[in-house]
């Protein structure tokens, strides 16, 4: 990905939230996407030219945008009415964002209009996050990537935080994927563990 200066940026129209430019690169702030946050900790995590991304909780497309940038094209899925009007705006402005207005705990109702992906980030605070992750592996290709941001008190506020993330690490094993990166806590993002895994 790209950086100016250590800031990471991406390259694209701007105007989506208020975001700073420098020059023609729009900055991707960390402490507004988690998805920044994660690169800021390691930088190899890529979004390489073609990729092609399914993204899991795409709330008004703040992340979705920066990720657009990169990406071929990015079918982002949101499930609330409010987050979805602002998605469609996003989606006005780019090309290659295919808005879903879905539920990602019933993929089977969204599948018809998806491809094979070499991505899937989700980002839903939900209590069944390891389940929502594994029902889109159908749509990963061999070798794809998960990017899972786990909000650890939305799974079970009975367990501990270093429970929930165990168990969610070893629900994405068990489904076949191996672990490449987990971060926790997330900086900037309170309650969050990333978990990075790639589909063998
Ligand atoms: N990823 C966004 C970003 O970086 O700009 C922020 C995502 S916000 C933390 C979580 C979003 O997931 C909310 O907009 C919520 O409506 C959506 N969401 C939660 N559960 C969902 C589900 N089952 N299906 C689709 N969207 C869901």
């Amino acid at each position: 990905m790209i950086s100016v200066n250590g800031t990471l940026v991406s390259e694209g129209a701007g105007g989506v939230y208020g975001e700073r430019m420098i020059g023609k690169y729009r900055v991707w702030d960390p402490y507004r996407s988690k998805f920044a946050a994660l690169w800021y900790l390691d930088s190899s995590i890529d979004l390489p030219p073609g990729s092609v991304v399914l993204y899991l909780g795409a709330a008004n497309g703040t992340t979705v945008s920066h990720v657009a940038d990169y990406a071929e094209v990015v079918y982002a899925v949101e499930f609330a009415p409010h987050p979805m009007h602002d998605l469609l705006m996003v989606a006005k402005m780019r090309k290659n964002i295919v808005p879903i207005y879905g539920n990602a705990t019933q993929p089977q109702r969204y599948a018809p209009f998806l491809e094979t992906v070499d991505l899937v980030y989700q980002d839903v605070a939900q209590p069944n996050q390891a389940t929502i992750a594994i029902r889109h592996l159908p749509f990963l290709r061999s070798g794809g990537r998960l990017i899972l941001m786990l909000k650890t008190r939305s799974v079970d506020i009975r367990k501990s935080p270093e429970e929930v993330f165990t168990d969610t690490c070893m629900a994405l094993e068990e489904a076949g994927l191996s672990m490449v990166k987990v971060v926790w806590p997330l900086p900037h993002h309170v309650d969050h563990a990333a978990i990075v895994c790639d589909l063998v």
